[in-house]
């Protein structure tokens, strides 16, 4: 049933943005930035206290985490041999960015121009340069392709294992270009990932963008708020109800509401509004365009387990701290497409 927004509904905010994950936090605090305008953050998951989501080999915990991973599962894949595959995604504040692996990597050029050329202005990397550039804190300094003083700090890795310079000097033998900037002028090749991380602690976008933003009157954020519908009037989104300490609330937006819930439950909240699903109302007929087909999209990343013997009092690092950096840091990566669900594309098979 397709929900409306009732009288009870106690608050009224400018801005009503579902899910404070990366994009839901820089939203927040973007849009805050004006102080005329209200703005209302919901996240389903809890605050971003936890130790382990700042301690970045945290990451092998929060991966499994029952409370601040969604620990989604896809359906049995035919090409997997009906295996289900393992869809980690974040559920805290800073949402994946508060469990990822931390590599900072913009993607290819040249997808954002294919982008373009398929008939999205203001998305090719020329367009898209400058808002990157302006989000980082680069800490190898400003050039044409980086920005320093912005949010979202990008550092180099502070203990790098031996493992992972053994295995870039085996790619370079084997003749892949060694590269020292993935978000440079060329993106491919083998190297060292630069991470998101400050002082040896993650920069999820909570810690980058939200937490500055924190003290600001007109930003309210409420955690363990999980959105079960958007409200309409007219055809037209303005609400959202969700569930709050076991209690359906409403919340109204007077300008948008915005979903940044992730790539599922963004188009499943849509759904479950009655938004884009062939046959699931009304409404869905006029908008058939929103769904992304996800499923078709894969990225693929090989990985090998290697051993590392560290050599009492030679070796920087006591293992299993070694692999596990290795892992981390060492960049040999297959690029399948994985653009499929972008905003452009999205955008564009709605019009
Ligand atoms: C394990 C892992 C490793 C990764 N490693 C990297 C990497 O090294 N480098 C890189 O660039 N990218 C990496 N990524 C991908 C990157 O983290 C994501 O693409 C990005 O965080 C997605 O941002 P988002 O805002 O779309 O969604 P998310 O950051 O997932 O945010 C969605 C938020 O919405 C909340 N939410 C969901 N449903 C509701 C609801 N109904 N009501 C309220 N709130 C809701 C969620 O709890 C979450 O906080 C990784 C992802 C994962 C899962």
């Amino acid at each position: 049933m397709v929900g409306t927004l009732t009288k009870e509904a106690a608050s009224v905010f400018d801005y009503v943005i579902v899910g404070g994950g990366s994009a839901g936090c820089v939203l927040a605090s973007r849009l805050s930035e004006d102080s005329d305008v209200s703005v209302c953050l919901l996240e389903a998951g809890p605050p971003d206290r936890h130790p382990l989501i700042h301690m970045p080999m945290g990451i092998i915990w929060m991966m499994r985490s029952k409370v601040l991973n969604w620990n989604f599962y896809t359906q049995g894949e035919p090409e997997m041999g009906g295996r289900r595959m393992f869809w980690p995604r974040g559920r805290t504040l800073g949402g994946s960015s508060s469990s990822n692996a931390m590599c900072y990597l913009r993607g290819h050029p040249d997808d954002y121009d294919q982008w373009a050329a398929l008939g999205n202005p203001g998305w090719s990397f020329a367009d898209v340069l400058p808002y990157f550039k302006r989000s980082q804190n680069q800490e190898r300094g400003a050039s044409a392709y980086h920005g320093t003083g912005g949010p979202l700090n990008v550092a180099d890795l502070r203990s790098p294992s031996p493992l992972t310079q053994v295995f870039i000097d085996a790619g370079v033998q084997a003749g892949l270009p060694y590269n020292t900037d993935f978000n440079g002028p060329n993106p491919e090749g083998v190297g060292p990932f630069q991470v998101t991380q400050k002082d040896g602690r993650r920069c999820s976008t909570a810690r980058g963008y939200l937490a500055p933003a924190r003290a600001r009157a007109n930003l309210t954020v409420i955690t363990g708020a999980h959105a079960t519908q958007v409200l309409f009037e007219n055809n037209r989104a303005v609400g959202v109800e969700y569930k709050h300490q076991g209690r359906l609330q409403h919340v109204r937006a007077n300008l948008e509401v915005i979903l940044s819930a992730g790539a599922i439950q963004s188009p499943r909240l849509l759904m479950l509004s009655g938004v884009g699903m062939p046959g699931n109302s009304n409404r869905s007929a006029s908008n058939p365009g929103i769904i992304c087909r996800v499923s078709e999209r894969i990225c693929r990343i090989i990985s090998m387990s290697c051993w590392y013997r560290p050599v009492p009092g030679r070796s920087p690092m006591a293992l299993p701290g070694a692999v596990f950096c290795a892992a981390g840091s060492i960049c040999c990566v297959i690029w399948w497409p994985v653009a499929g669900c972008s905003p452009p594309m999205a955008r564009k098979a709605a019009g």
